[in-house]
């Protein structure tokens, strides 16, 4: 039985404020569950974050009071925490105060996202997010599905469903065409299951979508392995799922921003026949040159 960890990074919104919209999905072995999930807490315990969630998004933000505390990455991590919190107690203070309503709400949103994470100095959180990715990068057991659309060539007219739907729809089909191809030689089937960061809207949505595709198939193919509707996990408690985020992250920040520090690693684990990968794909015109089109165009 395989996993298959599902987030997305970026807004399916048309334009929205990304210009992608990423949906990835990070299967694994269920007999690999136990020792993946031992060594992201490993990692998680040396950088103090074992009861936090691992949330790229939030992890990579510039922190502007870090910069303001003396010698912060001198202090240790419970007197960088004291630190934080107490500058983030008087800045909510003052905004209170000051009547500034929206701000307040905002600021106390963001800071609390971010709360786990302000014993780390930007430097840290960005080695953190690498080891996760190199981890990842290694496994030699898992593989990487992923949809990653560029909505500037996004006609939702013209391909009749919304950038989300047709996400979802490449996901399903990869990760099936994955299990059909390693169930070719084996006399016991092998089955797979999607596990989904939760969210209202995207629960409703997928999980209709996928009792089509049990009865009509996708567009590409009949769906003989995947089974159930997805389940839908809280991130916050789920390290798995976290990771499907990292990977999502990386993808994204690597097409817009050609960052190439996490997608590098995480790549590696791109579901491929031969040479070519055949499990993420960069929707774009087809001039596009990035790694991903290359390594997805047969030589
Ligand atoms: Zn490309």
């Amino acid at each position: 039985m395989y996993l298959c960890y599902v987030d997305e990074s970026g807004t399916p919104d048309i334009p929205g404020n990304t210009s992608h919209y990423v949906l990835a999905g990070l299967s694994i072995p269920v007999w690999h569950w136990r020792d993946a999930e031992a060594q992201i807490y490993t990692i998680k315990q040396r950088y103090s974050l074992q009861d936090g969630e691992i949330h790229s998004g939030w992890l990579t933000r510039k922190y502007i009071e870090q910069n303001k505390i003396p010698n912060f990455s001198r202090l240790d991590y419970s007197q960088r925490r004291y630190e934080v919190e107490r500058y983030r107690k008087t800045d909510l203070l003052n905004l209170q105060k000051s009547h500034k309503h929206n701000l307040y709400k905002q600021t106390k949103k963001n800071y609390k996202h971010t709360e786990n994470y302000i014993h780390l100095t930007y430097g840290e959180r960005i080695s953190f997010l690498e080891e996760i990715a190199r981890i990842i990068g290694n496994w030699g057991f898992a593989r990487l599905f992923a949809e990653c659309v560029d909505k500037i060539h996004f006609d939702p007219k013209r391909i009749k469903q919304s950038v989300d739907e047709q996400a979802f729809e490449q996901i399903v089909s990869r990760f099936e065409q994955f299990l059909k191809s390693i169930n070719t030689f084996g006399e016991q089937n092998t089955y797979g299951l999607l596990v989904h960061d939760n969210n209202e809207t995207v629960a409703k949505k997928h999980t209709d979508l996928m009792k089509t595709f049990h009865t009509k198939g996708t567009l590409f193919t009949q769906v003989n392995y995947l089974i159930e509707t997805p389940l839908f996990v809280s991130s916050e408690l789920t390290s798995m799922v976290q990771l499907a985020d990292v990977c999502a992250y990386a993808l994204r920040r690597y097409l817009e921003n050609k960052e190439e520090r996490l997608f590098d690693h995480i790549f590696k684990r791109a579901d491929r026949k031969g040479d070519v990968v055949v499990g993420v794909r960069h929707f774009t015109n087809s001039s596009c040159s990035c790694k991903i089109c290359t390594s997805h165009r047969i030589k």
